[in-house]
């Protein structure tokens, strides 16, 4: 039975998620807030696990063409910068778990599985308000007063979320004493003959660093 779905977000998750429906048979439509995508968020790197399912999608060749697979990850004392740790990466990585452990900007992750949608799979320019039950099915409520029906409704619609707010309530962040920085861009000197891949951690304010670079 093919059914009408409506997700909201059109983030990696919501993305993902709508071409895997659609290839199912179901009508996907992803209803975002943004009125068009931006080139937004940090370097990201994706274990073999996640890589696995982008090669299920049928994006993970093209991924290889634009990310990179780190040489070596490794972990140094935040104060010495004495290496406690390293894991060979690259090629004996990937034959080692099947599949690639890879760095990529997160909107070049974006682009590439935004290609894989039909077009018209996204509305942009549509922020919901809030839903309502409506027999076996669900009404949506966008912030512009217009309205749509779907047979289901998911919530893609990232850490901030409206859909989880209102069903299952308001929520905050749990702090776990851990922060992370991330940065990107190009680097001189030492940190540029460093290995692909750096994370500097576990100082006394649990803080880490991590440091993607090209090796190409
Ligand atoms: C600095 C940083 C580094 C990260 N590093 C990694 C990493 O190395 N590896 C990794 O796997 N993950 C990493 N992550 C996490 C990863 O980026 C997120 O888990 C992922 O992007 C979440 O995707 P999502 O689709 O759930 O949500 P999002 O990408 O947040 O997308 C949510 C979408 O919903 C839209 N939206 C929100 N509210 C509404 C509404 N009411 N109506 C309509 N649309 C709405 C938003 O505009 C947005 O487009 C990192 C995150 C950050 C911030």
């Amino acid at each position: 039975m093919s059914a009408r779905i409506a997700i909201i977000g059109a983030g990696l998750g919501g993305i993902a998620l709508a071409t895997l429906l659609r290839r199912m048979g179901h009508q996907a439509t992803i209803y975002e807030q943004a009125g068009q995508f931006a080139r937004v968020g940090a370097g990201i790197q994706m274990g073999a696990n996640a890589t696995k399912a982008l090669r299920g999608l049928g994006v993970l060749d093209r991924l290889r063409q634009i990310g990179f697979r780190p040489e070596s990850l490794l972990n140094r004392d935040h104060d010495t910068g004495a290496v406690s740790n390293e894991l060979p990466g690259g090629e004996a990585l990937e034959l080692r778990y099947g599949s690639p452990h890879m760095c990529l900007h997160r909107a070049d992750l974006h682009g590439a599985l935004e290609a894989l949608l039909e077009p018209g799979t996204v509305q942009l320019g549509r922020k919901l308000a809030r839903y309502e039950q409506a027999g076996a099915g669900v009404v949506l409520h966008f912030s512009d007063g217009t309205r749509e029906m779907a047979d289901a409704l998911i919530g893609a619609d990232g850490v901030h979320s409206t859909v989880r707010a209102q069903m299952i309530g308001p929520d905050l962040p749990r702090f776990t004493g851990r922060v992370s920085h991330h940065l990107s861009g190009k680097f001189a000197g030492r940190a540029a003959q460093s290995v692909a891949h750096q994370m500097v951690g576990a100082g006394p304010a649990h803080r880490d660093l991590l440091h993607h670079r090209r090796t190409r």
